[in-house]
């Protein structure tokens, strides 16, 4: 059985994401820093809770070393765990805001990557889904009538996006891609929830990456209707 780790999954897209996967008959631990709602929302489902916080080393250590005892690999990692932040333009925004922003979306990806890298090489096909967003996409940022004018959210998706490239390259026995799920109705999207599609839409490109075989796509940055410019 295909074992999947989902980072942040308590709810959003990483729960809807969970929960498509495991009825593609995926063995899920869906991973919450909280433990309480970590295992509300694995019982609910029917997944395995998993404590993981992906801005604490010794959370992230202690999952790894459960997912060996318990499994002794990892076939598909993804990387959903984000934050806003206060999303703020250059002028208003601030370096607390940043630091917890690319603490949460760059280096606890990251960090959580780095430590489930041994037991994704003793996969047959390791797959890696990091969840970006087309916020972090210069190409679009760079054009004059597009893009947003935020600071850290951006910026912390665009990092995402190289981390991608990066263990693309550095792993091309693995499929590693980013996805973007597209402006999405959840807790991360208050104020734009009413134009925002439904989570079951938003996930769509998530579960489909996470569903890919050893032929399939590594390094690119894909939403539900094909690639997005970097
Ligand atoms: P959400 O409903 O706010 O869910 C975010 C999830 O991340 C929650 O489960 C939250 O856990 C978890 N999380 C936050 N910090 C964490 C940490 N330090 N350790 C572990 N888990 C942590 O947001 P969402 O809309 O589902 O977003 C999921 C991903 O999609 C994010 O990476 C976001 O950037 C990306 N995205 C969203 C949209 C959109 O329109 N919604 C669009 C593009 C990309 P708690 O329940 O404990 O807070």
């Amino acid at each position: 059985m295909t074992i999947t780790l989902i980072t942040g999954a308590t709810r959003g897209l990483g729960r809807e994401a969970a929960r498509r996967l495991l009825d593609a008959g995926h063995d899920v631990y869906l991973a919450a820093r909280d433990p309480a709602r970590g295992r509300q929302a694995a019982a609910d489902l029917g997944a395995r809770a998993l404590e993981l916080d992906v801005t604490d080393e010794a959370s992230i250590a202690a999952a790894v070393e459960r997912v060996r005892a318990e499994v002794g690999s990892l076939d598909v990692l993804v990387n959903n765990a984000g934050i806003g932040g206060q999303q703020l333009p250059p002028e208003q925004a601030t370096t607390a805001d940043l630091r917890q922003v690319l603490e949460t979306n760059v280096i606890g990806a990251t960090a959580v990557l780095a430590a489930f890298t041994p037991l994704l090489e003793l996969s047959a096909a390791p797959v890696v889904v990091n969840v970006s967003s087309s916020v972090g996409s210069l190409a679009i940022n760079s054009q004059p009538q597009t893009g947003w004018s935020m600071l850290a959210y951006p910026m912390s998706k665009a990092a995402l996006n190289m981390l991608t490239i990066q263990y693309a390259k550095a792993y091309p026995r693995w499929r590693v891609n980013a996805v973007t799920p597209g402006l999405t109705a959840t807790d991360f999207t208050p104020a734009t929830a009413a134009a925002g599609h439904p989570v079951e839409e938003g996930a769509e490109v998530i579960v489909r990456m996470a569903q890919l075989g050893s032929d399939g796509p590594t390094g690119t940055f894909v939403d539900a209707d094909g690639p997005v410019p970097w």
